[in-house]
């Protein structure tokens, strides 16, 4: 597990910030050790990732999706050298030098650090949160709103901020009418997302409201109890889904007790700097500012963060210099991804691995006496296209021994709708026309090999 070299630098984080990072410390020659991120604090590509319209990014005037964004700033990342790995790290020692960065799968010794490891979405912790999580709960409207249970159906948002009246406008696209639920009589989003949300026919303010709970029968939601906190009077509302969008915490509890950290757990850096309390380790993005939380001045910090490691690192006659050759730019190039395709009645092969669409799906739950791996996906899910490569990789090892077909529910609703799916992406597994299990979320490709490997 362990290596025995040290690294210049080792980057925790994969959204703006740390890829910023590792363009600037890769071009400066010091091939920077990416920890990307998995599940921990967010997924691989930042909180970007679950959201659609970027547009206020410079250089994108008609404006770029979030995911879009994050996958050309990771490939610029990886186009000069650095090296990116899709794991959490689970510990850090900053006591010792060189500090200590481990994952489940390595540990790694680095001359310096930068962390870039974000926020997290905070949760309300209701009395039935947990029940009705991905039953009408949702915590990324972006994610989940195209799936069936939530179309023509009255839903809730709650939160006053940017990202709430975001998601509310964009559910307005499924919901026949949105309830945002604002906790006092004013809202922290900006004027401009303010006049957007409140000019919307169907979306209705409720101020001074809190939510307590959420109702339902069975397992699907059926209201929201709320409670008006001037009045205390407490009513249901009748929504079937409820989405958080209360601000977020940052991703800091790795280094607790370690460098010096805000009352509320940001990052302390030096004034005009990202500098922390420990030399040698620099802090960049939302998980040391809490005033602008923007894509431009996480990059922005970011590319500080690397310069500011390499003068560190040339000061301390530590640095170690790799240069890339033309051939290794060559070798290095992301591998072509086999995409799956959507196939006419005229087209269809049963030999082919690969499918997309309701058409293929309903062929080979018939025809098929192979293991179906059905990826159900919807447009601008972030974790959807954070699950791509991961299992795509898996789909290769079982080649002409599965059948892997993605649907997209926003075209294939009927189809999403008969099999039961609240949120994408989710993986549903079938053999003789039986579903043995499924799968929701992004997991770790060993746990889809697994899976496969037990069934087949
Ligand atoms: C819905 C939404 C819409 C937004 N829209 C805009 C917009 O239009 N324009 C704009 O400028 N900003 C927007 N923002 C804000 C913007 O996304 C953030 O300011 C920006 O992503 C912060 O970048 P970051 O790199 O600091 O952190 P994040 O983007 O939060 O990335 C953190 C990274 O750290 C990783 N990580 C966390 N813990 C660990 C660990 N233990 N090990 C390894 N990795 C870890 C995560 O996987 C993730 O890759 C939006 C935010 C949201 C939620």
């Amino acid at each position: 597990m362990a290596s025995s070299s040290v690294e210049n630098v080792v980057i925790i984080g994969s959204g703006p910030a740390g890829y910023t990072a590792a363009i600037y410390a890769a071009r400066a020659n010091l091939k920077p050790f990416v920890f990307e991120g998995f599940q921990a604090g967010g997924l691989p590509g930042g909180q970007l990732m679950t959201t659609t319209e970027v547009e206020n990014f410079p250089g994108f005037p008609e404006g770029i999706t979030g995911p879009e964004l994050m996958d050309r700033m990771k490939a610029q990342a990886e186009r000069w050298g650095a090296e990116l790995f899709t794991e959490d790290v689970t510990f850090v020692d900053l006591s010792q030098r060189p500090f200590v960065v481990r994952s489940e799968e390595r540990e790694v010794k680095a001359h310096s650090i930068i962390i870039a490891t974000g926020a997290t979405a905070k949760r309300l912790g209701l009395p039935s949160e947990h029940q009705y999580w991905s039953r009408g709960i949702s915590a990324c409207a972006i994610c989940d709103g195209a799936t069936p249970i939530f179309h023509g159906v009255e839903l809730a948002v709650v939160g006053g901020g940017d990202s709430a009246l975001e998601e509310a406008v964009y559910l307005t696209k499924y919901g026949s009418r949105v309830h945002l639920l604002v906790r006092s009589e004013k809202m922290r989003a900006s004027k401009t997302m303010q006049d957007r949300a409140l000019s919307n026919p169907k979306i209705t303010v409720h101020w001074n409201t809190q939510p307590l709970d959420v109702v339902g029968e069975g397992d699907r939601m059926t209201g929201v109890k709320v409670r008006n906190t001037q009045t205390e009077e407490e009513s249901i509302l009748a929504v079937k889904g409820l989405f958080y969008a209360i601000g977020h915490t940052p991703n800091t509890s790795l280094f607790k007790g370690q460098l010096e950290l805000d009352d509320v757990g940001y990052v302390v850096t030096k004034h005009d700097s990202v500098e922390t309390s420990v030399e040698g380790v620099f802090a960049a993005g939302d998980v040391q500012d809490h005033e602008f939380r923007q894509a431009i001045t996480a990059a922005g910090t970011g590319c500080m963060a690397a310069m500011l490691a390499e003068r560190w690192l040339s000061a301390n006659s530590l640095i170690q210099e790799f240069h890339k050759t033309p051939d290794a730019e060559k070798a290095d190039s992301p591998d072509e991804v086999k995409e799956s395709k959507e196939v006419l009645s005229a087209e269809f092969s049963i030999d082919e691995t690969r499918h997309e669409g309701g058409y293929a799906l309903r062929k080979l739950f018939h025809d098929s006496d192979r293991l179906l791996v059905v990826k159900y996906v919807s447009p601008h899910c972030g974790p959807c296209h954070t699950l791509k490569p991961i299992l795509n990789k898996v789909v290769d090892e079982f080649e002409g021994k599965i059948h892997f077909i993605e649907v997209d529910i926003e075209k294939d609703p009927e189809i999403a709708e008969n099999a039961g799916v609240t949120g994408t992406p989710t993986i549903q597994f079938f053999k003789d026309k039986e579903l043995l299990t499924e799968l929701k979320g992004v997991k770790p490709k060993s746990q889809y090999r697994q899976l496969i490997e037990e069934y087949l």
